[in-house]
């Protein structure tokens, strides 16, 4: 009896552990892994692929014009719509994916083994979702768009993990220049 109850206790305290530790991966509104997080599965996931040339695929997202949905619908407004919009993007992951809060409004996934077309295709795809969902708020029935931009390797070769998220970020400024609304690969041709 004393046995099974030091293994019980043991376990409880190592779920417990594991519970913490996925809360201070997390963040609390979105559910997303926070920036320190996404930071560290990108420098090991980089070093995987510069190792072994698998390929690898980063995205980045940012709502277009999130700051009128601010003015417009209060900050409450704003951060159901935050949630809402998380909530597509970690859905529509697969299990080896990593769906993170990059910033404020800005999301990341970081796509292991995934080659720029699949990665294109998964970031169309819940750019068209976003399109066409309608969030409801109080009295008023919300639409909006996401811009992203997208890394690959080895496709596009960087030096440093840095300059490989700087690809995405580039990628991401081409939308965001370009109309909006849109998904954009980083390539040398299109970016120098
Ligand atoms: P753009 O299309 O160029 O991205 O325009 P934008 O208005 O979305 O510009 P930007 O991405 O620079 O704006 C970010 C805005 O998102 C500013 C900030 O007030 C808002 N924001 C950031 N984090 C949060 C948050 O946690 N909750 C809410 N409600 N708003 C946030
Ligand atoms: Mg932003
Ligand atoms: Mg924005």
């Amino acid at each position: 009896l004393q046995l099974l109850q030091y293994v019980s206790t043991q376990s409880a305290i190592a779920i417990k552990n594991a519970d913490l530790y996925d809360m201070a991966i997390r963040d609390g509104m979105t559910k997303l892994f926070i920036h320190k997080y996404f930071k560290r599965r990108m420098e090991e996931e980089w070093r995987r692929s510069s190792r072994y040339g698998t390929s690898l695929s980063l995205i980045i997202f940012d709502i277009d014009h999130f700051k009128n949905v601010n003015d417009t619908y209060g900050h409450q407004g704003g951060d159901k719509i935050l949630k809402e919009v998380a909530k597509v993007i970690g859905d529509n992951c697969r299990s080896t994916d990593i769906a993170c809060r990059y910033g404020g409004e800005e999301f990341s996934v970081i796509l292991p083994e995934t080659p720029g077309s699949e990665a294109m295709k998964f970031a169309e795809r819940i750019r068209n979702i976003i399109e066409m969902m309608r969030i409801s708020y109080n009295d008023a029935v919300v639409q909006l768009t996401i811009s992203s931009g997208v890394a690959s390797f080895p496709e596009e070769n960087a030096r440093t993990v840095e300059g490989f998220i700087g690809m995405a970020d580039s990628a991401l400024y081409y939308s965001k220049n370009n109309g909006r609304n849109r998904v954009t690969l980083y390539t040398k041709e299109l970016l120098p």
